[in-house]
């Protein structure tokens, strides 16, 4: 509240606010106004119930050590942030590399074999898959021990990764078993590849099975025809490549007809 006076008539307050208030107290000011050449004197204080506006002075040392410790505090959280980062880039890597060999695992298989498989439908364009299998290996682990398996896998799974293009995938698809998708490629490209990663292998010898994906065909199907044209390369004496026959010309009329992959159109 506040109360007007004017210092040259003396008395009373001319004029208060809010009407009939008397300013008192320990939180009492007076400061001068001047208004048309003429001055005023105002006495103001905290109407009753309000907080009283009180000035206080910080000290500085306060200041200061509040700072320091405000940046400490922030320098902690940041760093802590950094490190779940890391952590979470770090989980996000295990989820999808396999252990030992620290190629792809089957989980991203999985989600990459169905998508890739809508978009060959949907562009039209070909797409291959290859099955690798060691040959022989646990004759290998016998003669040279378990551990340098273990190097020969993670050898082979580098090397093959090397050979392919940045849109192939390789993955560990179990054991000594590895999975390559080809998009975008013809059976007879695939061959040239898969012949590219038989030779490429550093020790030892695998077998190879190719298939490639006829229209309307689901992912299941495509992956038991590459592993029949596998075995067929095993049967056949090892240590080579064998292509999966396209569909009977029956089975795939019916394929045909369908519109995309099926089984992943709920997708
Ligand atoms: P085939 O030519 O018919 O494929 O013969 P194979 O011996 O490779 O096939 P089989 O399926 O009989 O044996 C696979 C072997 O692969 C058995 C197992 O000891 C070995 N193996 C599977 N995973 C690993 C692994 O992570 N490390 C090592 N060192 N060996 C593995
Ligand atoms: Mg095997
Ligand atoms: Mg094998």
């Amino acid at each position: 509240g506040v109360e007007l006076h004017d210092p040259t008539a003396g008395g009373g307050p001319i004029a208060t606010f809010p009407e009939g208030f008397r300013a008192g107290g320990p939180h009492l000011r007076t400061d001068m106004l001047t208004f048309g050449g003429r001055s005023f004197l105002l006495r103001y204080a905290p109407l009753p119930g309000n907080p009283a506006l009180t000035e206080r002075t910080i000290p500085v040392p306060l200041v200061l050590a509040t700072g320091i410790a405000v940046s400490i505090l922030l320098g902690a959280l940041l760093w802590l942030l950094a490190q779940v980062s890391t952590l979470y880039q770090r989980v996000g890597r295990m989820a999808r590399t396999a252990p030992l060999t620290g190629v792809l695992n089957r989980r991203v298989w999985d989600q990459e074999l169905p998508r890739e498989l809508a978009r060959a439908a949907r562009t039209g364009q070909p797409l291959c898959v290859a099955l690798i299998d060691m040959d022989r290996f646990k004759a290998f682990n016998d003669q040279h021990g378990h551990q340098a398996g273990d190097r020969l896998l993670k050898a082979a799974g580098a090397v093959w990764w090397s050979n392919l293009r940045k849109t192939d995938l390789l993955v560990r698809y179990g054991g000594e078993e590895f999975a390559v998708l080809l998009p975008e490629c013809t059976l007879a490209d695939a061959m040239v590849i898969a012949e590219r990663l038989r030779t490429a292998v550093p020790e030892g010898t695998c077998s190879i099975g190719v298939a490639e994906w006829a229209r309307g065909e689901t992912a299941d199907e495509l992956l038991g025809r590459a592993d029949q044209a596998l075995y067929a390369a095993k049967a056949g004496g090892r240590d080579r490549c064998c292509a999966s026959p396209s569909p009977p010309a029956s089975r795939r009329r019916i394929l045909e007809g369908s519109t995309g992959p099926s089984g992943l159109e709920a997708r």
